[in-house]
């Protein structure tokens, strides 16, 4: 067990198979709990700069929780492809620009 750098606070801690300290841990998981609170009782589509205002979340953090995959399933959650802006389920390109994006190479 070594000492690593907090993602999010820039803090040296003792490594707890985290990038997050503790303390850093510890907000964010109620954070996430206040998430999927709203999205439990809300039951209907939500984009997630809509999400982030209700809720209070950091945006990049809704998207980091985002490119994790953590809405897929019983949540509804879009964003948009960073190219043509059109709403999406996960990742950052709509299949279409992720298909132009791939014929490309
Ligand atoms: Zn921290
Ligand atoms: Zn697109």
């Amino acid at each position: 067990m070594g000492t690593k750098v907090c993602s999010k606070c820039g803090k040296l801690f003792f490594s707890n198979g985290n990038n997050l300290c503790l303390q850093c841990l510890e907000v964010y998981q109620k954070e996430e709990d206040l998430v999927f609170d709203y999205l439990r009782k809300r039951k209907a589509e939500i984009t997630i700069e809509q999400l982030s205002k209700e809720t209070e979340v950091p945006l990049d953090m809704l998207m980091d929780m985002f490119y994790h995959d953590r809405f897929i399933g019983d949540y509804v959650v879009t964003s948009q492809c960073e190219v043509c802006g059109e709403r999406i389920r996960q990742g950052k390109l709509c299949k279409k620009c992720a298909s132009k994006l791939c014929s490309g190479y």
